[in-house]
């Protein structure tokens, strides 16, 4: 049996009742987002009616197994997949409805990304600063507003005496954090990073996170990311778990009352839109999957209960009779 316990009057968990204030407009907003990729003969349902919300400012992890669309869902995001349906907003644009020439803009301009191979994010021949300038000249920005961007993006990430470095003379760590302001070099409002951390170690991982948060905080950049760092849920605001191409539950983690610099972290099962909810891997198993079940609302309370098998049909109603002829 499942219980999730909400409030009688507001069926809803709302922000405020998690100790966050939603003060900020949303920048990402998907609706019943499907992705179908075709390959031949066969179909792969990537996305299957993703919802998720992102407000402007907001710092997320996205984690999942393998498979389970993340990466899908970053290259919609980033305008480099085009999704099968749904809806799909981010800032001003509708990515389901844009044309190739708007997309191109928004790639440039609207979103910076962050892949996890080291080697594709940086030009190989190139120095950190001109690396960093390479997309602000294509953006045709002034040299001084180029020199004065990067040199602020430099500092900011601890790498001012590294600018005339090659990517090779860069530690993993180091090439991921100029990875970042290449990603923000068009000051885009929206950074995406799939699994930056993915090459690293732990606490170079770490260290990368803290910087994320830290130009999260400082440039108001609104940033999604996906992870499998076990301790990501200290630098972000919210952890989205997404299982076969939806997102199934989401984690707060909020500071504790009694201890400060405490945090507790909270998961709750996510209803989406269509009422649709997906049980913990847990109760998945203990329920039997594809069995029915009997669902209950009383005092704000929602139960679930397993009652076994599909009942048969009786054979006997469809049966054919075969004309004489
Ligand atoms: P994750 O990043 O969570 O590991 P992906 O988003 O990469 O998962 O993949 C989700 C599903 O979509 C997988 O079944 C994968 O095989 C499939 N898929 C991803 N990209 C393509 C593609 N270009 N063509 C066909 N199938 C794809
Ligand atoms: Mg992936």
């Amino acid at each position: 049996m499942v219980t999730t316990q909400g409030h009688p009057e507001d069926p809803g968990i709302q922000p405020e009742q998690l100790g966050l204030e939603r003060t900020e407009p949303l920048y990402i907003e998907c609706r019943d987002l499907f992705k179908i990729y075709k390959r031949a003969e066969l179909e792969v349902v990537a996305l299957r009616g993703l919802d998720l919300e992102v407000e402007t400012g907001e710092l997320i992890a996205i984690i999942g197994a393998s498979g389970s669309g993340k990466s899908t869902l970053m290259n919609v995001l980033a305008g480099l997949d085009r999704p099968s349906a749904g809806q799909v907003r981010v800032g001003s644009r509708d990515l389901l409805d844009i044309s190739d020439s708007e997309l191109v803009m928004y790639r440039r301009l609207d979103v910076g990304f962050v892949w996890q191979a080291t080697g594709r994010n940086l030009v190989s021949y190139l120095n950190v600063v001109d690396n960093i300038e390479l997309p602000m000249a294509m953006a045709g920005t002034s040299t001084s507003e180029r020199r004065n961007w990067s040199t602020e993006l430099l500092s900011s990430l601890g790498l001012g005496d590294k600018a005339g470095r090659l990517p090779y003379q860069l530690s993993g760590g180091e090439q991921q954090r100029v990875a970042i302001a290449v990603a923000l070099a068009n000051r885009p409002k929206l950074l995406l990073a799939d699994e930056p951390t993915g090459e690293l170690d732990t606490q170079t991982a770490g260290q990368v996170f803290e910087m994320l948060r830290e130009l999260n905080r400082t440039f108001g950049v609104t940033v999604v990311m996906v992870t499998h760092y076990p301790g990501v849920a200290h630098f972000v605001d919210r952890v989205v778990n997404i299982r076969d191409g939806r997102i199934s539950s989401e984690s707060y983690s909020s500071p504790t009352f009694q201890r400060q610099g405490d945090r507790v972290e909270e998961e709750y099962l996510v209803v989406d839109r269509a009422g649709r909810l997906q049980l913990p891997q847990e109760m998945t198993e203990q329920f039997g999957v594809g069995g029915l079940a009997k669902a209950g609302l009383e005092d704000g309370t929602i139960t679930i209960k397993p009652v076994g098998d599909r009942p048969r049909p009786s054979r006997g109603n469809y049966r054919r009779e075969t004309p004489a002829s």
